[in-house]
């Protein structure tokens, strides 16, 4: 089943008078959404005990979690130091993940920084294939580890390389960020047909299945030539990507990700909206 929601809550749940990430699961649940996504963006920074408890309460209302890898990974650093963190920040997201019940992790793959693109590449799928064999190890191979593709055209993240790294390992699966793809190309999805273009290329790249049970991420997003500059919110008119016709792919596609709203503060009212108009085309 295809399930809609935002990540964190954004403004409409203090202005609801809520405040506590243990009061989020019900909330959701009255408003009619499906999925949340916590961030670890700036670190993990959840005990076990407290992980378990929100975890109690997002199955009790039927809320589906993921979580976001911290932004700071990077993947094809060539220092083994910052390596090693990496490798431990995912450990741990996976970990929190697990104590919240739930089976999806989003993180960013990384950037070249002063190597050539095809270096960076090498070493992020070296750093990955360590990754994935811990992940075995420790008996975590029961979850989908989402590559998100990036929004500055600086970043690994492109298509292509997305595709590349999640065709290793069953456990990897796209998390295709819209937003972030029309950032890096300056507004390059203009309609219905660009959003098939990706999908296909997908599906071709690393097959239905993983295509079927992929991840998104949506919003709209400025950027400017050298890539994304901020997520903005639904009432943006001017750099898009239109979410309409990608509601209209899902049914084409026969297609049942997990879509995350990311805008900047209606993240839960936008989620909404893209739940209801994708029902409102049965
Ligand atoms: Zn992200």
């Amino acid at each position: 089943m295809i399930k809609f929601g935002p990540s964190g809550t954004g403004l409409a749940f203090g202005e609801d008078g809520l405040s506590k990430t243990i009061q989020v699961p019900s909330w959701l649940k009255a408003k009619n959404l499906d999925l949340f996504e916590y961030s670890f963006g700036r670190g993990v920074r959840i005990g076990e005990e407290t992980a378990r408890s929100y975890g109690e309460e997002f199955a009790k209302h039927g809320i589906e979690i993921s979580v976001h890898a911290p932004y700071f990974i990077n993947m094809a650093t060539d220092d083994e130091q910052k390596a090693l963190n990496n490798h431990n920040y995912l450990i741990d997201s996976i970990t929190a993940l697990k104590n919240l019940g739930g089976n999806r992790c989003v993180f960013h793959p990384g950037s070249p920084l002063k190597k050539n693109r095809r270096d960076a590449m090498d070493i992020l799928i070296g750093r990955m294939d360590i990754m994935l064999q811990e992940m075995y190890d420790l008996g975590h191979n029961d979850i989908l580890l989402g590559v998100e593709t990036m929004g500055k055209f600086a970043q690994l993240g492109d298509e292509d390389e997305v595709i590349e790294i999640v065709s290793r390992d069953n456990m990897l699966v796209p998390c295709i960020d819209f937003g972030h793809l029309n950032a890096r190309t300056c507004g390059g999805i203009t309609g219905y047909d660009e959003y098939a273009r990706i999908i296909e290329k997908f599906i071709n790249g690393v097959g239905f299945e993983k295509v079927d049970n992929m991840h998104i991420h949506f919003s709209k997003i400025e950027y400017s030539p050298k890539g994304e500059v901020r997520h903005l919110t639904f009432g943006d008119t001017q750099y898009g990507p239109d979410y309409e016709p990608l509601a209209k792919a899902f049914y084409e596609f026969d297609i049942h990700p997990y879509v995350v709203c990311e805008s900047a503060g209606t993240q839960t009212e936008d989620s909404l909206y893209m739940k209801n108009y994708y029902n409102s085309l049965k």
